[in-house]
């Protein structure tokens, strides 16, 4: 049984074909800049890569491409189209209607469409993605799978935002929290990894990568997380600043004579990493130039490192304590200056990480010291993973 993994941008489809019998990648792609100019298909298969420069007007045309390189007699993987047995497709948001992923139908993608103005960016694209794809495989049954998902368990305490509670009846706002796909595949795949029941641990997940989110885990349900009602709340992350007083939006505005389109694009795009540092939006970047001396370069590392400590901090406290801290994502999993520097003096937790076994990039791995009562891992996310085992779950009960 082999499932086609969708992930659709404004301009751009990334694409994995996964079979199911052995949870194999066969087959891992990505169209760029869909209807501007320089349209480009990258299909990577066993090693061979494929790459077709075409112009392609929408995202209809691109997934009619995307189904023939998968086909194609010498670059694909499939003899017809037909072997696809589903499509999962990952949706930005959720809201408060999608607790857990759904066979899309009408209703399904009219609650999508409701859900626009909570992710006005990303949701439109992934219902281009959704619609494209019925087209070209009109009999494909599909999955769709919310990043919001996850965070939905947590409680009214962590969820609502302290302004009237007017705005959260009338307009729903609230912390939804993302990254859930990931935050639930790395804190099931630790528990199993360590031998332990997820039903019985307090987790902090920390998914650093271009975006970082941490989630608190606890018992297998989310209780809290640092992303909001969209993406930019929370740690310093690659060019979004983060959480910082709201006031600042309108000091810098009236300073600066710009509009909130400018501001928000502002904290969204040229913030984080790279607003600080001047260097770059790109970890490695910041820490190549925080090594020769530049302050700013430096000063963007700390402000990442403390934001992910005060995040354990708090979240240990919020469950009583913590049993395990994941380390995930781009920036997590490779990390290893970075994993010392935010586990060093965590001993008042109990937790301390062993510099030799922390010497692992992009491998599941437990980093603790011997005498740790937390176990420290780090586990690579997988998220097409788990969307292509939902969508299997649901279309094939
Ligand atoms: P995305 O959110 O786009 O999926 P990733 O999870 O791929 O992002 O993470 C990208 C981040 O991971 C970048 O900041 C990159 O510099 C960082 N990263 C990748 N490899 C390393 C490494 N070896 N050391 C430190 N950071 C790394």
């Amino acid at each position: 049984m082999k499932v086609l993994v969708v992930n659709a941008g404004s301009s751009s489809l990334k694409y994995q074909l996964i079979d199911m019998t052995t949870e194999s990648t066969l087959a891992k792609g990505l169209v760029e800049r869909i209807g501007i100019d320089g349209t480009r298909l990258k299909q990577e298969v066993n090693g061979d890569k494929y790459v077709l420069e075409q112009p392609m007007k929408n995202h209809v045309v691109a997934s009619q491409f995307m189904l023939d390189a998968l086909t194609d007699k010498v670059h694909g993987v499939l003899s017809n189209m037909d072997e696809i047995a589903a499509v999962g497709h990952r949706v930005l948001h959720g809201g408060e209607k999608f607790t857990q992923s759904v066979i899309i139908d009408d209703e399904v993608i009219e609650a999508i469409k409701e859900n626009i103005p909570l992710g006005p960016l990303h949701n439109p694209a992934n219902l281009m993605g959704i619609m494209a794809c019925h087209e070209v495989m009109p009999n494909t049954p599909m999955v769709a799978v919310f990043d919001t998902a996850f965070h939905q368990t947590m409680p009214p305490k962590a969820f609502l935002y302290g302004v009237p509670i007017d705005y959260y009846e009338r307009l729903h706002v609230r912390r939804y929290g993302f990254h859930g796909t990931s935050h639930r595949y790395v804190s099931a795949r630790a528990a199993e990894f360590l031998g332990k029941d997820i039903n019985n641990l307090r987790i902090i997940t920390c998914h650093l990568g271009n975006g970082s989110s941490i989630a608190a885990v606890h018992n297998g349900k989310c209780v809290d997380t640092s992303m909001g009602i969209t993406p930019l709340e929370g740690l310093l992350m690659g060019t979004r600043s983060g959480s910082m007083d709201p006031a600042v939006l309108q000091y810098i505005m009236n300073n600066d004579g710009i509009n909130i389109d400018e501001m928000l694009e502002i904290l969204n795009k040229k913030s984080g990493l790279l607003g600080v540092s001047g260097v770059s939006s790109d970890m490695r970047d910041v820490d190549t130039a925080a090594e020769s001396g530049n302050k700013n370069a430096l000063v963007a590392q700390q402000i990442l490192d403390m934001g992910i400590k005060k995040y354990i901090g708090a979240y240990a406290a919020v469950m009583g304590g913590v049993d395990v801290i994941v380390f995930t994502a781009g920036i997590g999993e490779n990390g290893i200056e970075l994993r010392e520097r935010v586990m060093e003096d965590m001993s008042f937790l109990g937790a301390a990480i062993d510099k030799e076994k922390n010497k692992v990039k992009g491998k599941e791995a437990d980093i603790s010291a011997d005498d740790s009562k937390v176990k420290v891992v780090v586990i690579p996310t997988n998220e097409e993973l788990v969307i292509a085992r939902d969508t299997l779950e649901l279309v094939n009960p």
